[in-house]
């Protein structure tokens, strides 16, 4: 009839006029992705990242991609512990920027997780009060902002290494293929952690150290640990802290390029859990750190915070923690990388005299000639340098028992096809069950 014609070309036209609204401004009538974000608070700073995924297939793998990431400025939310409001404050700005790149009709649905490492582990151990407030703080402000926050919670330092290998297998779609693995080096400020697959290792001669996975069909006995005070920044505490016990006043430390010097504070640098046992009872306020840059001088240093001797087990890392033979390639990232890139070492894989040289010639380096070569770099990294790499690379050899054979195995990598290695990405298909257990296309059983 007329009626159902007039009707018919009316209607039209109001969706050509949605149509072209939303073509005008650039926007599609639904988003086509969803978001989750993750805030990676590490203990010397807090990263927020944003992953987005189609939002009409959400099971597959290699689909949800980091689009942002935002770096929060000041330091880490365990620094805030005599005044945690502004540790809810300082993540605000990248609260803001999370709702320009989430579009405003998807912001109510995307779930927003705080997950703190092992900054947060020390506070807890240290004062578990303060590290409540610090949480509540968190909280309160992740609360006011309009994403759906699913809670702030501390890590166990099993669950950052597992979603570290969870990570990268994803991202380099070896998870879906059933690919062999690869395995995941993390080095953050107060811990690091090794998670790789053993032939060797079904958990029973060290349960705390196995995590079983089901993903895509296949089943993963995944070996990990995580060496709290094995991050970059305590070990160097510890390192202090072990040659400060010689005479109170003065440290000459092979670790630092000569002509480094500095006044520190004995207190500050045994007001960490790591330390704080072995703080002399009669030690001055203040002690002067100067340098004299030796790298064969350094690695003795280093190796004094490990314990090599004990070991219950059929064969361990160090300090008594179980670990099977290495196997198959790894991927080191966050602090292994930085100091990696540095020292230029990143781009292929490098053999381990290269980096033992690089080493000597960095330390050996006078502090204003490496001032001079390097205007750009941060001096509080620049000053760490030579023990850090010096750490890296014995933590590596002697710690976890990488050969000139098998450190080749290692690639230093900070992104894999544009997302950040790290736990948060695998934090997030956990929880929100992205990763099947079982192959989404596995054809059913025929009846019989
Ligand atoms: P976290 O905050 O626990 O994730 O630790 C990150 C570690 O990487 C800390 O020890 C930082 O000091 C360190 N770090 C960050 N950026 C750099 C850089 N450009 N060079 C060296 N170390 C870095």
């Amino acid at each position: 009839t007329p009626l159902t014609i007039i009707i018919a070309v009316i209607g039209v036209i109001a969706i050509v006029a949605l149509v072209t609204i939303a073509v005008l401004q650039n926007k599609p009538l639904i988003p086509k992705y969803k978001y989750g974000i993750v805030l990676d608070a590490g203990s010397s700073h807090t990263a927020m990242y944003i992953y987005e995924w189609p939002a009409e297939k959400d099971n597959n793998t290699g689909r949800v991609e980091q689009t942002h990431c935002c770096k929060v400025s000041g330091s880490g939310i365990s620094d805030y512990a005599s005044d945690p409001k502004l540790a809810g404050e300082s993540l605000k700005a990248c609260m803001r920027d999370a709702e320009r790149f989430v579009p405003s009709e998807r912001h109510e649905e995307t779930p927003l997780y705080l997950g703190a490492t092992a900054g947060m582990r020390l506070l807890n151990i240290k004062d578990s009060a303060a590290s409540d407030r610090v949480f509540q703080a968190v909280s309160e402000s992740l609360q006011k902002s309009p994403f759906s926050f699913q809670g702030a919670r501390i890590l166990s330092g099993q669950e950052e290494g597992a979603f570290g290998w969870v990570t990268v297998n994803y991202l380099d779609d070896r998870l879906e293929q059933g690919l062999e693995t690869t395995g995941a080096l993390d080095l953050g400020g107060a811990s690091t952690q090794i998670s790789f697959i053993s032939d060797s290792f079904d958990g029973s001669e060290s349960p705390s150290n196995y995590v079983a996975f089901r993903l895509y069909g296949n089943d993963y006995n995944l070996y990990t640990h995580s060496f709290l005070c094995y991050g970059k920044d305590q070990a160097l505490r510890m390192a202090l802290a072990h040659q400060t016990q010689s005479g109170p006043g003065s440290i000459v430390d092979p670790c630092f390029n000569n002509g480094y010097s500095a006044v520190k504070n004995y207190s500050v640098l045994y007001e960490s859990p790591c330390v704080s046992g072995r703080k002399p009872s009669s030690a001055p306020q203040t002690f002067t750190h100067t340098g004299k840059g030796n790298f064969y001088e350094c690695q003795e240093v280093v190796k004094s915070i490990f314990n090599f001797t004990e070991c219950k087990y059929s064969q361990c890392s160090f300090n008594g923690i179980f670990q099977p033979t290495l196997q198959g390639t790894y991927g080191a990232f966050s602090a292994y990388y930085f100091v990696m890139k540095f020292l230029n070492l990143t781009d292929t894989s490098v053999p381990l005299q290269s980096v033992k040289e690089a080493l000597a010639r960095l330390c050996a380096t006078p502090f204003d000639t490496l001032k001079k070569q390097h205007p750009e770099v941060k001096l509080k990294f620049l000053n760490e340098y030579c023990f850090s790499g010096t750490y890296i690379f014995t933590l590596l050899t002697e710690g976890y028992n990488f050969t000139s054979r098998t450190f080749s195995d290692i690639k230093f990598i900070k992104k894999i096809k544009g997302s950040d290695a790290g736990w948060t990405l695998g934090y997030m298909l956990n929880l929100t069950n992205m990763i099947p257990a079982e192959a989404p296309d596995t054809p059913l059983l025929p009846h019989a």
